[in-house]
């Protein structure tokens, strides 16, 4: 079963989404900051991040330059409600395979996830 971390300061959408992923057959689980990501993924597999960019403290950028300064290698696709180009820009750049904006429609969202966790890299 394939693994999901939703990285995201609402904690209600992290609850509503953790779910919807379970009943489609994902394992899911969520932290509400950038630092609580890393501590999860010491001590857990995963194979795909779902990243906010707006977060206190350690924003979504900060948890992909930290990925790729540690060389962790995951699938990320971020899930912003600042979906803009220059952030999808910006955050392609910093390795994100992916970008959904908020409020997310999750058969959309779904689809997204299919898509990146079947690529190669
Ligand atoms: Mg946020």
């Amino acid at each position: 079963m394939e693994s999901i971390l939703i990285v995201d300061d609402d904690v209600n959408l992290c609850k509503v989404l953790k779910e919807e992923l379970i009943e489609v057959g994902y394992e899911a689980d969520y932290v509400n900051n950038g630092l609580a990501a890393f501590g999860y993924l010491r001590q857990n597999r995963t194979d795909l991040i779902l990243l906010d960019l707006k977060m206190p403290g350690m924003d979504g950028f900060d948890v992909l330059k930290e990925l790729k300064a540690k060389k962790i290698e995951l699938k990320v696709i971020v899930l912003t409600a600042y979906a803009d180009v220059k952030s999808a820009i910006d955050s392609a750049k910093l390795g994100a395979s992916d970008f959904i904006s908020k409020p997310y429609d999750f058969d959309e969202l779904l689809i997204t996830i299919r898509k990146v966790l079947q690529r190669d890299t």
